[in-house]
């Protein structure tokens, strides 16, 4: 196959941003796209070029004294009838244009288009960010070839309609236990009905304040929800167990470790295991870099309710921000479209921060 990302595409981030929309590329089956990526990449010649499976870096060697990384997932959702791409009005139509290959061209127009940024600059292109975390290429990446990763500061260009998100909450999953003692039904008194127990559990959470936090800035909400329950042997047996799964969503200026401590607290009396948790991140936005890129972007960075990849940079110390030209609310969706001057200004973003 010809590859579509032909040079006069990557001049223009709104045409490319359709060529790489009609490189269909759902998660594990990215090599189509990864290659087209590669190739343009390798051709710019001011750039070093790895690929790890079908996630591809590319940097700049200026001897710059900062590092900044633009990241981006190759991959989509599964198509919904929604390509190839079509252009009605200022809007582009089709999958994966606001998730986020909208921002993945901005990247990649950059990358061939800017031989001498004002720092040094890794591009980021990463397979399998839609499905499970063993298939992300980041954290392969993180794992394989931690040295990629090396930057003061990371732009991951994820959907966010041209707003700043900073740092993300982090979330625990938690299983809180009632324990009774099995009985018939007919003879309720000699049992312990572990799912009346269950109602406490459920007050606590009815009552629960959630805190809501500032930090550099960004305002984070958190929330504690109960999501799951189960309990019950038979229609004729008092039931000796109820578990009410409940989910933390958390500020980041908790640790996991202050997370379980804290759901320990609320739920006092009670069985608590922690069954899932991913951190949160701090927003981190005094480095000089991230300093610049907010000026140039000129608009007050938000808090990230939602986990992103942001955290992963984050606990490699790399303070990390989400921009990108598409609107969130329509990743994953079947109408999912990107506004072509969101793409126009975010192109133009980008180089004000980085053109030397
Ligand atoms: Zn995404």
């Amino acid at each position: 196959m010809a590859n579509p990302l032909t040079p006069d595409v990557l001049v223009d981030p709104v045409v490319l941003t359709r060529a790489l929309v009609d490189i269909e590329s759902v998660s594990r089956d990215e090599k189509a796209i990864a290659d087209c990526v590669e190739d343009v990449l390798r051709k710019a010649g001011h750039l070093s070029v790895r690929r790890l499976g079908n996630t591809v870096m590319a940097r700049t060697r200026l001897g710059r004294g900062q590092r900044v990384i633009l990241a981006g997932h190759l991959d989509t959702v599964p198509v919904n009838g929604n390509l190839p791409s079509t252009v009605v009005d200022d809007l582009i139509y089709g999958c994966g244009t606001a998730d986020m290959k909208g921002g993945v061209a901005l990247a990649l127009h950059l990358a061939v288009t800017l031989p001498d940024p004002q720092y040094d600059v890794t591009y980021l292109f990463y397979e399998s960010e839609e499905i499970d975390s063993e298939f992300n290429g980041l954290n392969l990446v993180a794992e394989e070839h931690p040295k990629w990763l090396r930057a003061d500061f990371a732009v991951l260009l994820e959907p966010t309609f041209g707003a700043i998100e900073a740092g993300c909450q982090g979330t625990m999953q938690v299983d809180v236990r009632t324990r009774g003692r099995r009985a018939h039904t007919a003879r309720a008194w000699r049992g312990v009905n572990a799912i009346h127990g269950a109602g406490e559990v459920l007050r606590r959470l009815e009552t629960y304040h959630p805190r809501t936090v500032t930090i550099d800035g960004c305002t984070y909400r958190e929330g504690l929800s109960a999501v799951r329950i189960s309990g019950g042997v038979a229609g004729n047996v008092v039931p000796d167990e109820c578990v009410v799964g409940v989910n933390l969503r958390f500020a980041p200026d908790r640790s996991e470790a202050q997370a379980a401590e804290h759901l320990r607290e609320v739920f006092q009396g009670f069985d608590v295991e922690v069954t899932d948790s991913a951190p949160g991140a701090l927003p981190g936005l005094d480095a000089a870099p991230a300093r610049e890129f907010l000026a140039a972007v000129g608009i007050e960075p938000a808090a990230k309710l939602g986990w992103t990849d942001v955290a992963r940079f984050a606990a490699l110390g790399i303070p990390a921000l989400n921009y990108g030209p598409g609107d969130p609310s329509l990743a994953h969706a079947a109408d999912e479209h990107v506004e072509i001057g969101k793409i126009r200004d975010g192109a133009a973003t980008l180089y004000r921060w980085l053109a030397p």
